[in-house]
């Protein structure tokens, strides 16, 4: 029987009881339970945000100074309890220990970097053509916000959407992903023992098709902050402007990394291993398309399957695990079919399977394929799985053609030595964050995060970009004469 249990938490008060109860088993071995989570039925999401609306004029009125106490009391206790979630979070989505260790200090990174955002100066002061008259901008909170999230990251895309909300004054109704809601309840029990005031942070757990919906289309939100597929996000986006509401989405991707003759082909291969397969595969900003130049297309597929010998496949917990397994049912069925499709084309490299038992958990073994046409599947729809395609080609432009042939616009990457050939890259690809001799994923939580095309609403996260969303600018004049 489990002794962890997910529920969700309204104006500091855990929900009594709820409609169904379902087990949450561990990806690594599914036979293994490791808690419960008691859903909450559509009217949570209206409950929810009533509560928060209570919450929402003292939250306010303490001032951004206050509320950055608030967040570095969030960080400390995440801190403090950093081994736990980690291990929580790797039994519950499959994430190795090692990655989700690395994921947490993130969060704590996060809370830290608000936090420190609450005592800069806001705004500006702007001459006005009256004398005597005072003009300037002030930042202003939405209200109450609604905060989607998905499982691949349970701890870093909910503290860096709940950070920024709550730093600029708004209270929160969160609704975590049904994969990742044991950790998500772990992070609301550390924020109320952190001595958030009840009522500032709402979760609410339920399926997304439920209480998610009810979120996104009735309950009576100033703000909405979305992660996930780009099916939903768009159902989503659809219904935020139906209302008027300020809202945000954050989609999928279909990121390239670009491999030119003249590339440090080790870089380039631990790039791109690390950048395809960490997590395994599941990040938007994974690298699922590999082009290659000609001229280096031998030596860079050689060193790629020595690189593979030495990727780890195995149980999330185990401290040596580089790819661990799937986080669900649903995720391995969708990437096992398209598994099924790579293994007609020409398999590069294969992670090796020797001493992993495969039938115990969701695991599918990291793989690389090539002679693939660009208009594949396994080439344009985003798996969300440890699998990447290898597409030839013969010149730079034609490099950069095929990395913008995709409905994404996330992350790309190019690996060369020449400086004016990767210039011209960050130039031409089409993707919010583009980098030279970088991977794809790994994005740092100063700087803004987000898409172009498909991938995002336009709007970005992180930084202090999230201000922005998560505030109104607000122009003000007063007039001091005669
Ligand atoms: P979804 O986009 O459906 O889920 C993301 C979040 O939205 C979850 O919290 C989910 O809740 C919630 N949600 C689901 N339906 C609705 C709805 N109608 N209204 C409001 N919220 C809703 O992704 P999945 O988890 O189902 O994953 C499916 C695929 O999506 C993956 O295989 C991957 O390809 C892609 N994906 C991409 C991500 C990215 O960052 N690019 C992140 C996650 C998924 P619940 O979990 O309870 O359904």
């Amino acid at each position: 029987m489990a002794d962890v249990e997910s529920r969700s938490w309204i104006g500091g008060e855990w929900a009594a009881q709820a409609g169904e109860i379902v087990e949450v088993h561990d990806p690594s071995e599914v036979s293994r339970e490791v808690g419960l989570l008691h859903l909450s039925e559509a009217a949570a999401a209206s409950e929810a945000v009533e509560a928060a609306r209570y919450a929402s004029a003292a939250w306010d009125r303490q001032g951004s100074p206050a509320r950055a106490e608030a967040l570095s009391a969030m960080a400390a206790a995440l801190e403090r309890d950093r081994e736990a979630v980690a291990a929580l979070a790797s039994q519950e989505m499959g994430k190795p220990i090692t990655e989700m260790r690395g994921e947490v200090a993130r969060g704590v990174q996060i809370l830290r970097f608000y936090a420190a955002e609450g005592v800069r100066a806001v705004g500006e002061v702007i001459p006005h053509s009256q004398t005597q008259v005072l003009q300037y901008t002030t930042r202003r909170p939405l209200g109450v916000v609604g905060i989607i999230t998905p499982w691949n990251f349970p701890v870093a895309i909910p503290l860096w959407k709940i950070a920024p909300a709550l730093l600029c004054g708004n209270t929160v109704v969160w609704k975590p992903a049904e994969s990742a809601s044991l950790t998500a309840a772990r992070l609301a029990q550390l924020a109320a023992a952190s001595g958030l005031p009840a009522g500032v942070l709402n979760l609410v757990v339920g399926r997304g098709s439920e209480v998610g919906q009810a979120l996104v289309e009735a309950a009576p939100l100033d703000g909405l902050s979305f992660t996930g597929s780009t099916a939903t996000g768009m159902r989503v986006a659809a219904a935020a402007a139906a209302r008027n509401i300020k809202y945000q989405v954050e989609m999928g991707g279909k990121n390239a990394a670009v491999v030119l003759n003249d590339a440090d082909v080790d870089l380039a291969v631990s790039a791109v291993v690390s950048g395809a397969f960490r997590s395994a595969g599941q990040k938007c900003t994974a690298t699922s398309r590999i082009i290659v130049q000609d001229g280096v297309y031998g030596a860079f597929c050689d060193r790629l399957r020595q690189a593979m010998r030495a990727v780890r496949l195995g149980p999330a917990l185990h401290p040596d695990t580089y790819v661990g397994p799937l986080a669900s049912e649903a995720q391995f069925e969708k990437v096992s079919r398209y598994a099924h499709q790579a293994a007609r084309a020409t398999v590069v490299a294969q992670a090796p399977v020797e001493g992993v038992d495969l039938g115990a958990g969701y695991f599918v073994p990291p793989t690389v394929v090539t002679d693939v046409a660009p208009g594949d599947p396994l080439v344009q729809e985003e798996i969300f799985g440890p699998l990447a395609a290898i597409l030839r080609c013969a010149s730079f432009d034609e490099a950069v053609a095929l990395c913008n042939q995709t409905v994404y616009g996330l992350s790309a990457a190019v690996f060369t030595r020449d400086l004016s050939q990767g210039l011209k890259f960050l130039d031409a690809a089409d993707a919010g964050m583009v980098r030279v001799n970088q991977e794809t994923a790994g994005v740092e939580y100063a700087a803004p995060f987000g898409g172009l095309k498909q991938s995002g609403s336009h709007s970005r996260e992180q930084g202090t970009a999230a201000l922005d969303f998560y505030s109104h600018t607000k122009t003000c004049a007063v007039y001091y004469g005669p």
